[in-house]
């Protein structure tokens, strides 16, 4: 079948000498998404899930019983006091401004302990101005990087945290950027940290592309509130849309109020017929980020042998299901989501271009072949057009999807002659 996709025998061969070195990895992935399966079946079985849960409400949505029992489920899964899972949170970006706008008032300040958060955030913020943005508000914004060693700066974020520090946001994925992606374990030793400074302030982690991952969540280790994307992990890949903030009751109330109106907070927003993909997704979530984290570590054990920089690199654990590949030269990365394009179940005829992306600050490439559309817990890969064109890809709703793509992007390098190494 793969001579069927147009993939030489010799990267055949290469793709199974380097699947046949994974078997001890891919046991400790399946093992932690065993915990985790169990730990979504526990929480769906103590809120007695029934089909009633999957009707559709439509109008005001007041006692949408679906609605309310996955947030109580989502509550349970992150061992959090409550959440806001909806349809009417449109995305991750959402997710993080709601959680944000609606924490911080006039007066407060922001800070990043760990370095420039994600692209579309530097907007929320207004460390790119924009409207509506937090500093439009008088929300003023700090920023401590990381060490050119990929260590806290302790005593950077010692000297930023001030009486007006209201949130501290930690970014969990790296993101666009080439810096490690923070295991929980890290996670929970800034927190106190900066809890034994400042014991009232908010840490907020960005979890998109984290979560079930590890077998225990930011929430799990002192987070106030956790953030992501319905299109990314939790919504296993069969979720149409949505976002959700799980933490502290106070927190979440916060962001009710901002996403609905005050007064009205949770009680409205009718769940309009896609429950039953937000339950399923979440069932199918902890397999589905198994498969992408094996996408993730073949690819870097593929391309890492070649010579290519990828990050993490082939053994380094893992804390997101984001790999990123540096491929020096724009055509690299082009050629490589061509490949992951061309491996796809959706769209796998047409041939991913750099475009002006919204709220992205350079051109991006984009390749995606996906059921739902920019969702990138399926295979997808994508890269800002800037140096060291690095592929970020992630996802794969099936091992075999991903597995796939990689040997194509494989394909595509080694057809436009960019695969230098003789290895194949
Ligand atoms: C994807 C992502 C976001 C933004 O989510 P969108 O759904 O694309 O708006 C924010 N932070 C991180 C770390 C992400 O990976």
């Amino acid at each position: 079948m793969y001579k069927e996709f147009g993939i030489d025998d010799k990267i055949i061969e290469y793709g199974k000498k380097i699947e046949a070195k994974l078997e001890e990895r891919f046991k400790a992935i399946d093992e932690v998404a065993e915990y985790n399966q169990l730990k979504v079946i526990a929480a769906m079985q103590k809120n007695k899930v029934s089909v009633e849960c999957f009707n559709t409400a439509t109008g005001y949505g007041y006692d949408d019983v679906g609605r309310d029992t996955l947030e109580h489920i989502y509550a349970d899964v992150f061992h959090t006091e409550d959440a806001l899972v909806r349809p009417q949170i449109t995305c991750g970006t959402h997710a993080l401004a709601l959680a944000l706008m609606s924490n911080l008032r006039p007066g407060d300040e922001l800070l990043s302990p760990v370095g420039k958060p994600y692209d579309t955030l530097e907007e929320v913020i207004g460390i790119r101005p924009s409207k509506g943005s937090l500093a439009e508000y008088g929300i003023t914004y700090a920023q401590v990087d990381l060490l050119e060693n990929g260590d806290f700066d302790f005593d950077g974020i010692r000297n930023a945290i001030n009486d007006k520090t209201k949130l501290v946001t930690i970014q969990r994925s790296k993101g666009y950027a080439s810096r490690p992606t923070l295991s929980v374990e890290r996670i929970g030793q800034l927190i106190s940290f900066i809890k034994e400074i400042k014991p009232d302030v908010i840490c907020m982690v960005d979890n998109c592309y984290g979560e079930f991952v590890e077998k225990i969540e930011p929430s799990d280790v002192g987070a106030d509130m956790i953030v992501g994307s319905l299109i990314k992990n939790p919504g296993g890949g069969l979720a149409p849309i949505g976002g959700y903030i799980a933490g502290k009751k106070e927190c979440i109330e916060n962001a009710a109020y901002r996403l609905t109106s005050p007064g009205l907070g949770k009680e409205v927003g009718a769940s309009l017929g896609v429950m039953q993909s937000f339950y399923q997704g979440l069932f199918f979530a902890p397999t589905v980020v198994a498969s992408a984290l094996k996408t993730a570590v073949f690819a870097a054990n593929v391309f890492e042998n070649l010579g290519y920089k990828v990050i993490p690199n082939s053994t380094e654990s893992r804390h997101d299901i984001i790999q990123a590949i540096e491929f020096n030269k724009p055509e690299g990365l082009i050629k490589f989501c061509e490949g992951i394009q061309a491996a796809a179940p959706v769209d796998s005829y047409v041939t991913p271009e750099p475009w002006d992306m919204p709220g992205y600050d350079d051109q991006v490439i984009m390749a995606a072949g996906a059921f739902v559309q920019g969702s990138s817990i399926e295979l997808s890969a994508d890269g800002p057009l800037r140096e060291p064109y690095t592929a970020f890809f992630q996802g794969g709703l099936t091992w075999y999807h991903g597995k796939l793509g990689i040997l194509m992007g494989l394909q595509k390098l080694c057809d436009a002659n960019l695969v230098m190494d003789m290895q194949l």
